[in-house]
């Protein structure tokens, strides 16, 4: 059988489709690797569901105040012994990983208190939530401060800087794993495990969170696993393998992660209410497939810095390099190349794939924004998603994917596209 033929009738031409065979040609056995971490995380969660005994009773959920539910309970001990720590709470009233990110800092904090940042500026969301960006709610309305340590010339961590800005108030410092939507590197688990050991031998009374947003089951270890006091992450990422429908979590010592559950729903209440309706379900059967899904994502996000290096663009990280989490970006140089990209991702998703993503004025942003999903999980980035600002350097940020062949023809796709639009000229394919 000549594949080609299945890719024929989704619009892919010939030279594209070589050009791309061989490209992962090359890629056999990069993608070996991912796959015997898949493999090792893939235990980890299994051993995780067998000593929990996870059991039929568990997939149901509760409704109403949602007293007794075993499949909740029993699914926070599962992300505790994933992640290796004393307690979980992971629930579908955390809507989302902001949320989730909020809750562990107001919870953990009180009126003057600081709050560190130690890799940068946090991710866009979190402006609001600290009260960066002016916001009615923030922790700063509550008389919680703030202070970063901007990144190092070459991306790494600012000892110094961090030590000179660690203060009496400073309670908790806040280290984000994933580059997000920023251009610099995102953070291997044991850079931030030596960080860690670093502000630990400076001051061992503070808490350390961890934003460990994309980055799930990407390496061996998680942040937990090196010192973090608290690992915090989204559903309808990594962690919920494209079938949560919805939840977001925080795994850590069992003081933050009660704090936080008296937080979410009220005092005296804590943990024991919170009824799960009907997706108890998806949260464990996602959770079961999340390392394989999170290997796809990886496969897809290699095999597009491959292909778009090759052909002249920069991207980061490139086609070489460790993975931390499963964001690629893309740098065109040229709103057009934006635009293609984007409409070839759209176009090859199971859901939503006749519409054409136009640019839009996104609230939050400055300049306009194109996003290409079409996703099963309304906004799920652990789907082939991509999207990106429409002003210089007219990058694009490319994740997800629930499968390896659904990854590999969404790239496909958008190279297809920008050889359709007369942006990549054919000659430049490798055939
Ligand atoms: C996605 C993300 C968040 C926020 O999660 P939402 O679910 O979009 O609210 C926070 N931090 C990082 C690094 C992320 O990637």
């Amino acid at each position: 059988m000549d594949r080609y033929e299945a890719y024929k009738d989704l619009g892919i031409d010939r030279d594209v489709y070589d050009h791309c065979e061989k490209v992962i040609g090359e890629l056999r056995e990069r993608f070996s690797q991912i796959d015997d971490m898949a493999e090792f995380n893939q235990m980890k969660v299994l051993d995780a569901f067998r000593k929990e005994q996870v059991q039929e009773a568990c997939l149901n959920g509760s409704s109403g105040y949602g007293y007794n539910d075993l499949g909740r309970d029993t699914l926070e001990k599962v992300y505790a012994d994933i992640f290796h720590t004393e307690d979980a709470l992971v629930r579908p009233q955390i809507t989302c990983g902001t949320h989730a990110l909020a809750l562990a800092l107001m919870s953990n904090l009180r009126p003057g208190d600081q709050i560190l940042s130690v890799s940068g500026r946090p991710y866009d969301t979190l402006e609001e939530v600290i009260g960066i960006r002016q916001s009615k709610g923030s922790l700063k309305e509550y008389g919680i401060s703030y202070d970063e340590v901007p990144l190092r010339e070459d991306g790494s961590f600012d000892l110094k800087g961090i030590s000179s800005k660690l203060r009496k108030e400073t309670k908790l410092i806040a280290i984000q794993r994933s580059k997000g939507y920023s251009d610099r590197r995102s953070f291997s688990v044991e850079q931030i495990g030596d960080c860690i050991a670093f502000i630990r031998s400076i001051r061992d009374d503070v808490l350390i969170m961890v934003d460990n947003c994309y980055g799930e089951f990407v390496e061996e270890k998680e942040p937990t696993d090196v010192g973090a006091d608290m690992a915090v992450g989204s559903l309808i990422k990594n962690p919920g393998g494209g079938l949560a429908p919805i939840g977001g979590y925080i795994a850590g010592k069992k003081e933050c992660v009660e704090n936080a559950a008296r937080r979410l729903t009220s005092p005296g209440l804590g943990r024991e209410v919170g009824a799960t309706l009907g997706v108890m379900r998806d949260l464990y059967q996602g959770l079961f497939l999340a390392p394989t899904v999170t290997a796809s994502a990886l496969k897809g996000a290699v095999f597009a810095a491959r292909i778009y290096e090759d052909l002249g663009f920069d991207v980061l990280p490139d086609g070489t390099e460790e993975r931390y989490d499963i964001i690629q970006a893309v740098t065109f140089h040229r709103e057009d190349a934006l635009i293609s990209f984007c409409k070839g991702i759209q176009s090859a998703a199971p859901v939503d794939s006749f519409v054409v993503p136009e640019p839009w004025d996104m609230p939050g942003y400055d300049s306009k924004v194109i996003m290409a999903a079409g996703s099963f999980v309304s906004g799920s980035s652990i789907e082939l998603s991509a999207d990106g600002p429409l002003r210089e350097p007219y990058s694009v940020y490319f994740q997800g994917g629930l499968t390896w062949p659904h990854a590999k023809f969404g790239i496909m796709n958008s190279l297809q596209f920008l050889v359709r639009d007369g942006i990549i000229d054919r000659s430049k394919l490798r055939c």
